[in-house]
């Protein structure tokens, strides 16, 4: 007999993973819900186009990691690498940015990356995700990273630091990547063979590099924030500023640079401290000021923030954070069916338990008595009753809290309120 393998970079998640994952997406509507965002679902593939122009044709996601395919007729297709083309893409298409700008969208949805799986970096990943479209002002870019820090702070983690950078509008930026790239082009050989590359295309992505010949040569490169031009200078002050009055606690990481062309001016990652790694970003954002414009919509400002989930799942369970299982006291009451002839009997049972929203369950199979009960305690069930010869004659149930060992006997047809009662 064939058993089939989950394909390279893929997971199956069932048991204790769904309440996590339960959790991290009920804590990220409710968070992103009281800041007035509202959620929108993207498709999972888009025409390849979307993330070429928008992610940029030299980033690695692009040249080396989207899932791209032609469709029956030859078209150009991919499964989305990442949350933000798409719902700019459904922005311009849809015309949404109305009158009331910021326009707040949040997301949670399928990504798809070709990558080298490993822990914490599958090849179907989920992400939750925000953008604030329309607005230029730096408030927006501090109450993004507020959010942020909320949510990650009510998924249960305790020491969050906030890297925050500007990486400049078109004219800044530019001026400063020529700047870096007359420092860098010197050292020739000494940099390592992907940063060659990389000063051809990509500059800036030079301080994504993990060899210590390039990062030792990085040390001393000159920072992009004493080359900002007044308006960049201002905006990243104003948020600083704001984050204080937050006490939101963060550092000016004038190193951190993030994998898509599209950013301008603010950027940002949550670090956790309590992670001892350089794998200790929980997520990060970005403003993107000629995003929308490049899609064909008018010139607005936005900026974006993302997450993976499972990442944050494994995070958590590093982290030993436990999460409050929602519906945990509730009662959950097993009926224990001793005989095929009592399912009549049995269903006018729990269609009555159901129509009550109390949550209920019956063994489908006939088994030992005694071994259901200790099953079902094991399953976290507050209560059993058993159906014998002598419930189905006289309507008469027993009620076994599992909690106390105590039990009510009623009448269920007669004393269905004091029934109730009892288990809610
Ligand atoms: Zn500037
Ligand atoms: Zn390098």
């Amino acid at each position: 007999m064939l058993i089939y393998n989950s394909p390279r970079g893929t997971s199956d998640y069932y048991g204790e993973d769904i309440k996590y994952i339960d959790f991290i997406t009920d804590t990220a509507k409710n968070i992103f819900k009281i800041y007035n965002y509202k959620e929108i679902i993207t498709p999972h593939f888009e025409h390849t186009e979307v993330f070429t122009r928008s992610i940029g044709e030299n980033s690695e996601i692009v040249q080396k990691e989207m899932f791209t395919f032609p469709d029956k007729k030859g078209r150009s297709l991919t499964l989305r690498p990442e949350g933000t083309a798409s719902v700019v893409r459904a922005i311009v298409e849809h015309k949404l940015y109305g009158e009331n700008l910021p326009l707040k969208l949040f997301y949670i949805g399928d990504m798809f990356r070709y990558e080298r799986p490993q822990k914490g970096r599958m090849r179907e990943f989920r992400q939750v995700g925000i953008e604030a479209i329309g607005s230029d002002g730096p408030s927006i870019d501090a109450e993004v990273i507020w959010m942020i820090n909320n949510f990650f702070k009510n998924l249960g983690f305790k020491n969050l630091l906030l890297y925050v950078n500007s990486i400049g509008c078109r004219e800044c930026r530019e001026k400063y990547i020529e700047i870096l790239e007359d420092y860098l082009k010197p050292f020739g050989k000494d940099l390592c063979h992907d940063c060659v590359n990389r000063l051809d295309k990509n500059t800036l992505r030079v301080f994504d590099c993990k060899t210590s010949g390039c990062k030792k040569i990085l040390e001393n490169a000159p920072k992009i924030s004493n080359y900002l031009c007044r308006k960049c200078e201002i905006h990243l002050r104003k948020v600083f500023g704001l984050l204080k009055v937050l006490d939101i606690p963060y550092v000016h990481a004038e190193n951190l640079v993030r994998g898509f062309d599209y950013y301008t001016r603010t950027i940002f990652e949550v670090i956790s401290t309590d992670i001892d790694s350089a794998q200790n970003a929980l997520g990060g954002g970005g403003r993107y000021d000629n995003l929308i414009e490049e899609f064909g919509g008018p010139k607005i400002s936005s900026i974006g923030f993302a997450t993976g989930l499972e990442r944050t799942m494994l995070l958590m369970k590093d982290l030993d954070i436990d999460i409050e299982e929602p519906g945990k006291n509730q009662k959950k009451i097993y009926v224990i069916n001793m005989s095929a002839d009592f399912d009549e009997y049995l269903f006018g049972i729990l269609k009555f338990f159901r129509q009550n929203k109390i949550i209920c369950d019956t063994n489908f199979n006939i088994k030992n008595v005694s071994k259901e009960i200790k099953w079902a305690q094991a399953q976290g069930y507050s209560h059993i009753v058993v159906i014998g010869e002598n419930e189905v004659d006289t309507n008469k149930l027993i009620i076994k809290d599992l909690d106390n060992y105590t039990q009510t006997e009623l009448n269920w047809i007669n004393e269905k309120s004091r029934l109730l009662k009892l288990l809610r």
